[in-house]
C-alpha cells in the first residue's frame, strides 16, 4: 500500500456522522517541493559552492569533494589553498584544501566552521594522532609505527611513518603539499626525530597534478636506518625502497606467521626485505623460500638474516615473477606447508577491480596448489578497489578451481596504527585471509 493511500485512510477515519470534519483535519502539506530544500538562494558566500543533494557525503562526514559535486566557486583560490564547502544554498560543511588538478577538487580539514587552518590545527591534529598510537600502546613492540594515517586521522594525503630516530613523510595531496614546512617543523618539535625524509613520490601524486619529489626535510639521513618488530631488525631504505621504505601495515600479520611456522616448509611471495621470511624463520621453520621481483628488496632480505642472526642455510632466496615462479613449482611438484602471497595492489581503485580479480585468483589457484594437505594459506590484498566480500569469493574460486576444501580460520587487516575513520571506509585497503586446506 502506498503512503498516499495510507494517508487518504487516515483522513477518512476522521470523519464524525458521515460528515467530514473539516476543522480537525491537518493543513494540506504543501506542495512537493521541485527540489529539496537545501537549494534555496545562494547568497554568494566565498568558496566552493555544491550541487543540490551533493553535500550528503559531506554531512555523513566523508572527507571528499569530487569536481563534479561542485556547482560553482565564488573566490579565486590556487591549489591548496583552504577553502569553505558549501552546500547549493550556501551553508557551511567544511574547511577543506582545494585541488583544482584534481578530481578529488577538495579534502576536507575541518567541520568545524570557528576552526582556523593554521599552525595550531596542524600541532593539535599531530599531536592527537601521536596520543592516539600513546594511548593504545602501539610501539611497545618495537621502534616503528604509522603515525598519521591520512584522511582516518583527519589529515587527507598525509603519511608519516616512523622507523627508529626517522620520519618518512609523504605528502599525497594539495593540502599536505601546502603545508609542508609547518608540518615538517611541528613533527620536529613534537618528536625530535634525527631525520625527516620526504618520500612524495608515489603514484597518486600524478592524479593531484603534483611532481614526484624526494629528499631530507630535517635533519641527517644516517647511513643505515632500521626498525625493530617483535625484536625482529630489518634494514629500511628509506630513500630507495618501496612505499616509505617498509610494510609497518603487515606488523601483527607476520608475528602471526611466525607463531605458525615451527617445522614448516614455508613459501613466502612477493616477499620484499623478507619481513614474513624473518619471521618463519625465527618461528623454526624447517625452510622458507622467498620470492620477490626487486633484486634490491632481496639485497636488503639476506642482509637482515645476518642482522638476526638467523640460520640462512634455510632461507633461499628468488629474484623472479611470482606468477612465472608458481608454474614452476607446480611443474616440479614442489609442497609446503605454509605459503604467504602479500602481493602489490593489483586494483587501486574498483574500475581495475576485474582485472585484479583474474591475477589474484591466478596466484591464489596456484597457492592452493602447491599446499600440503593440512597446510596454511595466507593470502592478501592491499587493493582498495577490492572488498573483503570480492576478495574472499575470488579466494572461494580459487579454492574450487585447485580441487581443494578450505576454511578460514582467520581474517586480517592492518595493524592498529593504520586505524580506519568509519565515515571513510576507503581507509581499510588491507584484507586478508588465513586458510586451512583440508587434512
Ligand atoms: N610482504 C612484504 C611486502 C610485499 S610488497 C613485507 O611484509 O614486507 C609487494 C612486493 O611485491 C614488492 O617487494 C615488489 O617488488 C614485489 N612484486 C611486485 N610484482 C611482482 C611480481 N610480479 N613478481 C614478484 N614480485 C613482485
Amino acid at each position: 500500500m502506498t503512503q498516499h493511500s495510507q494517508r487518504g485512510r487516515d483522513i477518512q477515519g476522521r470523519k464524525s456522522g458521515g460528515k467530514p470534519d473539516f476543522r480537525r483535519r491537518r493543513p494540506a502539506p504543501a506542495a512537493t517541493p521541485s527540489s529539496p530544500a537545501c537549494c534555496g538562494t545562494n547568497p554568494g558566500q566565498p568558496g566552493l559552492i555544491l550541487k543540490c543533494g551533493r553535500e550528503k557525503s559531506l554531512l555523513r562526514r566523508h572527507p571528499w569533494v569530487f569536481s563534479g559535486a561542485i556547482e560553482s566557486i565564488t573566490g579565486s583560490y590556487r591549489s591548496g589553498d583552504t577553502v569553505a564547502v558549501r552546500d547549493a544554498a550556501g551553508r557551511f560543511l567544511a574547511w577543506a584544501a582545494y585541488n583544482p588538478d584534481s578530481q578529488i577538487s577538495a579534502r576536507v580539514w575541518s567541520w568545524n566552521e570557528t576552526e582556523q587552518i593554521d599552525e595550531g590545527f596542524f600541532r593539535r591534529k599531530l599531536a592527537a594522532a601521536i596520543e592516539a598510537r600513546r594511548a593504545l600502546r602501539i610501539g611497545q613492540d618495537g621502534d616503528g609505527m604509522r603515525l598519521v594515517h591520512g584522511e582516518s586521522d583527519g589529515l587527507p594525503g598525509l603519511i608519516v611513518d616512523q622507523y627508529g630516530e626517522v620520519l618518512v613523510l609523504q605528502l599525497g595531496s594539495a593540502g599536505p603539499e601546502r603545508w609542508r614546512d609547518t608540518l615538517a617543523d611541528t613533527l620536529q618539535a613534537l618528536c625530535s626525530p634525527a631525520c625527516i625524509y620526504e618520500r612524495s613520490d608515489s603514484d597518486g601524486r600524478e592524479l593531484e597534478g603534483l611532481p614526484k619529489r624526494c629528499g631530507v626535510l630535517r635533519g641527517t639521513l644516517p647511513d643505515k636506518v632500521e626498525v625493530t618488530e617483535h625484536g625482529l631488525r630489518f634494514s629500511v631504505d628509506v630513500a630507495g625502497g618501496q612505499k616509505t621504505g617498509f610494510y609497518l601495515d603487515q606488523f601483527d600479520n607476520r608475528a602471526l606467521t611466525g607463531a605458525l611456522a615451527q617445522d614448516k616448509e614455508v613459501l613466502n611471495c612477493f616477499c620484499y626485505t623478507g619481513g614474513f621470511s624473518m619471521y618463519a624463520l625465527r618461528g623454526g621453520a624447517k625452510s622458507v623460500l622467498s620470492i620477490d621481483a626487486s633484486e634490491g628488496a632481496l639485497a636488503l632480505a639476506r642482509r637482515n638474516v645476518e642482522l638476526n642472526g638467523l640460520d640462512g642455510s634455510k632461507a633461499e632466496w628468488q629474484c623472479a615473477d611470482v606468477f612465472e615462479a608458481l608454474r614452476k613449482l607446480r611443474d616440479q611438484n614442489r609442497k609446503f606447508d605454509l605459503i604467504v602471497l602479500d602481493p602489490p595492489k593489483f586494483a587501486p581503485t574498483a574500475a581495475f577491480a576485474e582485472k585484479a580479480a583474474r591475477a589474484y585468483k591466478d596466484i591464489n589457484l596456484l597457492g592452493f596448489k602447491l599446499l600440503r594437505p593440512g597446510g596454511l594459506l595466507f593470502t592478501y590484498s592491499c587493493s582498495g578497489g577490492i572488498s573483503d566480500e570480492l576478495f574472499q569469493k575470488i579466494i572461494a574460486g580459487a579454492a574450487l578451481d585447485a580441487g581443494v576444501d578450505a576454511q578460514i580460520v582467520k581474517r586480517l587487516h592492518a595493524a592498529p596504527d593504520h586505524p580506519v575513520l568509519l565515515s571513510f571506509p576507503e581507509g581499510a585497503y588491507l584484507k586478508g585471509l588465513v586458510l586451512r586446506v583440508a587434512g
